[in-house]
């Protein structure tokens, strides 16, 4: 079993710390804990929890270059993308403070008295995040479970747990209860297991690979526990002939090569019409070799390296030798380098066309028509997001609306944003996070017939 995990940092593969595992007896003492914390939580006037959480936010600003630099060393991002992580956290801090006072429920018309609906606190709710995006990703549901009454403890994926330590520090500084957010640091079948089998944990959300998702997912079965899943993604990049070619080349290689494609949301699929298709080819060149590889915390890189030796070989084993495309530059040396690489003549059903590879790689498909975009499009089992570059507003949405995934955008990238709801289709993901319903997600709704007539 292991007692302790090895953080290395990607740019260079030094050990930054190492970090205590937690068993899953030190996870129930955790539990016990926590539950205790939440019903103090729970008992504060709305305001006050606002205040504190708003407090928690200005403590995250605070500390904002502190965060970003260890997201930078631990994860490899590039210093620009962590800081914008950082104040992401903070905005979803306060966003979500914004709504504690605004959690109502409803009053329903019924015959013989009132029916009003509260939405109640789930108790203690565990969140299970990844590496891809340590400090977002944790904070998406942390801050409206927290926000909803709740109690978090969040397992931070074994290779990043340091930013996750940090803001539960914050926390406590803020003057939230101790115990309320604990971070709980260790093994995806140890720490994160114990979580999902833990009776007094009441919801479980999980940002991962689709296939630790389907076990956690039956996991939760046997309890009828809550559950949101964020899994992965294979989001195509749709340009038609009648889009601006010039804009849309310039932008694809950052849609798949931000956050060295470790990013769910990665347009990986980059279906162009076929009319366009060699003129999209040449810009593409140019745009790809322009992309900065190197030190993530040199401020002009726009590409770190992967999150592990692991990772970086799962990437390799997608590309094959020799395989026609477009290749950029990468470091060589220590670290765990890919360059940025789109691959051509692709088969449209290869696993490299429609399996999440999760690194800097995507492929270019020719397609037809508006029907066969969309086929092509829903052509995976996932289902997250997905970009329609086109200049005839009706093929926007028509497209927009067809293809089967849960966020599009239209000449543009964007694809996470608090304010507006996030989550998959099909096979990736169950459920949503963020926007305005975020703290609903972590509430039960309880319902209250009083008589008029006793
Ligand atoms: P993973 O799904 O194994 O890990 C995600 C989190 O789940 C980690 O905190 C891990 O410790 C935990 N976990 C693992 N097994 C568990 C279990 N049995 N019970 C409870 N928790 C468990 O992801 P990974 O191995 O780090 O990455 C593998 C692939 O997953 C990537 O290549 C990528 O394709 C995909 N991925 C997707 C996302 C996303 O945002 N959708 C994020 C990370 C990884």
């Amino acid at each position: 079993m292991i007692h302790e995990h090895r953080v290395l940092n990607p740019a260079t593969e030094e050990l930054v710390a190492t970090v205590p595992a937690t068993s899953a007896a030190e996870v129930s003492t955790a539990v016990a804990r926590a539950a205790e914390a939440q019903r103090t939580w729970a008992a504060l006037a709305p305001a006050d929890r606002a205040r504190l959480l708003r407090r928690f936010a200005v403590l995250v600003d605070d500390h904002g270059e502190r965060l970003a630099r260890l997201e930078v060393t631990e994860a490899g991002h590039t210093l620009g993308n962590a800081r914008w992580e950082a104040a992401n956290v903070r905005d979803l801090l306060d966003y979500a403070a914004g709504g504690v006072e605004r959690l109502t429920g409803r009053q329903i018309p019924v015959p013989g008295g009132i029916d009003i609906t509260f939405l109640e606190p789930l108790g203690v709710v565990g969140v299970i995040a990844p590496w891809n995006f340590p400090m977002p990703i944790a904070a998406w549901g942390v801050a409206p479970a927290l926000a909803a009454g709740n109690a978090v403890l969040l397992k931070p994926a074994e290779t990043t747990p340091l930013t996750a330590q940090y803001l539960a520090r914050l926390a406590l500084e803020a003057g939230l209860p101790e115990h309320l957010f604990q971070v709980l640091p260790g093994a995806g079948d140890v720490t994160g297991r114990a979580l999902v089998e833990h009776p007094g944990v009441a919801k479980i959300v999980f940002t991962g690979s689709t296939r630790v998702g389907k076990e956690i997912m039956a996991g939760c079965a046997d309890r009828v526990k809550r559950l949101t899943l964020e899994l992965g993604g294979k989001s195509p990049n749709i340009v038609f002939a009648d889009a601006d070619i010039e804009t849309a080349a310039a932008t694809a290689p950052m849609s798949f090569l931000d956050n060295a494609g470790q990013d769910c949301c990665a347009r990986t699929r980059i279906l162009v019409q076929r009319s366009v298709y060699d003129r999209f080819l040449e810009l593409l060149v140019p745009a790809v070799a322009s992309v900065v590889v190197g030190d993530p915390s040199d401020e002009k890189t726009q590409m770190g390296p992967l999150i592990s030796l692991a990772q970086l070989e799962r990437v390799r084993g997608f590309v094959p030798d020799g395989a026609d495309g477009i290749r950029g530059s990468a470091p060589t040396g220590p670290g765990f380098w890919f360059p940025p690489t789109v691959l051509t003549g692709v088969a449209p059903d290869a696993p490299v066309a429609t399996e999440e590879v999760f690194g800097p790689v995507a492929v270019v498909l020719p397609f037809e028509d508006e029907e066969d975009a969309v086929r092509l499009a829903d052509a995976t089992e996932h289902g997250l997001a997905g970009s329609v570059w086109t200049r005839d507003v009706g093929r926007a949405l028509r497209v927009s609306r067809a293809v089967r995934a849960g966020n599009l955008s239209v000449n543009s990238h964007s694809a996470v944003r608090y304010w507006t709801p996030f989550g998959g289709y099909k096979q990736s993901g169950l459920g949503r996070e963020l926007g305005p319903d975020a703290l609903a997600a972590f509430t039960e709704t309880k319902n209250v017939f009083i008589s008029a007539e006793a």
